[in-house]
C-alpha cells in the first residue's frame, strides 16, 4: 500500500524538472512514509520526457505517464488521479511555483479529518496580468458557489483518495475541484502556501482562460443548482414560454371571435405558435434529461460512501 501520491501535469517543463524531484524526494524522504511521484507527460515538444526518463531510471518510486498528445491541464491531472494508488494524493505544478516544502502543511489538515485541502498562494509571485483576473474569478465562484476559500484554481491540494477518485475533471474543469468536491459533500480546507516566481519556462495559457473559465463557472454552477433535476432548469422555462404563447392566443382568439378582426396575418399569431412550440420542447429536453438522471443515478449511487456513526 502507498501512503502518499504526488501528482504533477508537465508540458514543457524540462528545465524544471530536476529541481522539482529533487526537492519533492528531500521533502518526501523526511515524512518516512511510501510515497510515488506521478509525472503526468501533457504532450511536451521539448526534452521533459527525456528529463523525466532519467530521473526514473534513479528511483523507482517515480512512475509516468505519457499523453499522445497535450490535451490540457485538467485531463493530465485527472488521468494522474485517476492512476494514483496512494491513500493521500498531492497535486501541485511542475513550473516550482508550488513550494514542495509545503507538503505537511497540507497532511497535517487531512490528519484533523478534511478531505480536500486547497492551497492558498496569498502572496502570489504572478503578474498583475494574472493575478487581477484571478482575483475576480476567485470572488465570483465564491459568490455562486457559497464556498469560502480564496484561491480555487491553485493547483496544489491534498486529497485524500476517494475525493480523487470520485471527482470528475474535464475541459478545464481543474478550476472547479474544490467546487466539484464541496457538492459531493466533502470537506474542505485551505492552507496558506508560499507561492515562487516562474524561473524557468514560460506560463502556458493567455487571456483566452478568461473566456473559458467563464464558461466553465456557468457549467459549474449548472451542475450544482441543476443537475440532478434538470426538469426544473428546463421545464421552468418550458412553462413560461407555455403560458405565455397561450395567453397570447386567447387574446388573439378574443380579437377573432369577439371583436371580428381577422388575425391571419399578425405576427402576434407567429409568436403565439412560436412560445408554445418551444414551450413544449423544453419541457422534453426536462423530461429527457429526468431520464438520463435517473439511469445515471443509479450508477452514482454505488460510488457515494456513507460514513455512518452511531
Ligand atoms: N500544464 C499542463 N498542460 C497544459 C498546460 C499546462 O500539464 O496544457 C501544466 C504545466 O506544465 C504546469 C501547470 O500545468 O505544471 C501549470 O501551468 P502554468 O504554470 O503554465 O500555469 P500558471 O501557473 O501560469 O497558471
Ligand atoms: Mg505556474
Amino acid at each position: 500500500m502507498i501512503g502518499i501520491s504526488i501528482v504533477v501535469p508537465v508540458f514543457n517543463e524540462e528545465e524544471n524538472l530536476p529541481e522539482l524531484y529533487s526537492e519533492l524526494e528531500k521533502i518526501l524522504k523526511k515524512l518516512n512514509k511510501s510515497y510515488e511521484i506521478i509525472f503526468v507527460d501533457d504532450g511536451s515538444t521539448d526534452n521533459s520526457f527525456k528529463v523525466l526518463n532519467e530521473i526514473k531510471k534513479k528511483d523507482r518510486n517515480v512512475k509516468i505517464i505519457k499523453l499522445r498528445r497535450n490535451f490540457g491541464k485538467s485531463t493530465a491531472l485527472s488521468i494522474g488521479l485517476k492512476k494514483a494508488q496512494g491513500e493521500i494524493i498531492i497535486t501541485l505544478d511542475a513550473d516550482l511555483q508550488d513550494n514542495p516544502n509545503e507538503i505537511p502543511k497540507f497532511l497535517k489538515k487531512i490528519d484533523e479529518g478534511y478531505d480536500l485541502v486547497v492551497g492558498w498562494r496569498f502572496k502570489r509571485k504572478d503578474p498583475i496580468t494574472k493575478k487581477l483576473p484571478s482575483k475576480i474569478f476567485n470572488w465570483l465562484t465564491s459568490i455562486l458557489t457559497g464556498i469560502k476559500i480564496h484561491d480555487f484554481n491553485c493547483c496544489f491540494k491534498a486529497f485524500r483518495k476517494e475525493v480523487a477518485k470520485n471527482i470528475k475533471i474535464y475541459g478545464e474543469l481543474h478550476r472547479y475541484i474544490p467546487v466539484l468536491a464541496f457538492w459531493r459533500g466533502y470537506r474542505i480546507a485551505e492552507v496558506k502556501v508560499d507561492h515562487r516566481p516562474r524561473k524557468y519556462g514560460k506560463s502556458k495559457y493567455g487571456v483566452m482562460r478568461l473566456v473559458s473559465g467563464f464558461l466553465d463557472l456557468i457549467t459549474v454552477k449548472f451542475l450544482i443548482t441543476y443537475a440532478k433535476r434538470p426538469l426544473h432548469f428546463f421545464g421552468s422555462i418550458g412553462i413560461i414560454s407555455f403560458i405565455l404563447g397561450f395567453l397570447a392566443g386567447i387574446y388573439l382568439l378574443y380579437l377573432k371571435f369577439v371583436n371580428n378582426y381577422n388575425i391571419g396575418d399578425r405576427p402576434l399569431l407567429i409568436l403565439t405558435v412560436l412560445m408554445i412550440i418551444l414551450g413544449m420542447q423544453f419541457i422534453s429536453i426536462g423530461l429527457l434529461g429526468e431520464m438520463i438522471v435517473s439511469e445515471s443515478e443509479i450508477k452514482e449511487d454505488e460510488s457515494i460512501d456513507f460514513k455512518s456513526t452511531q
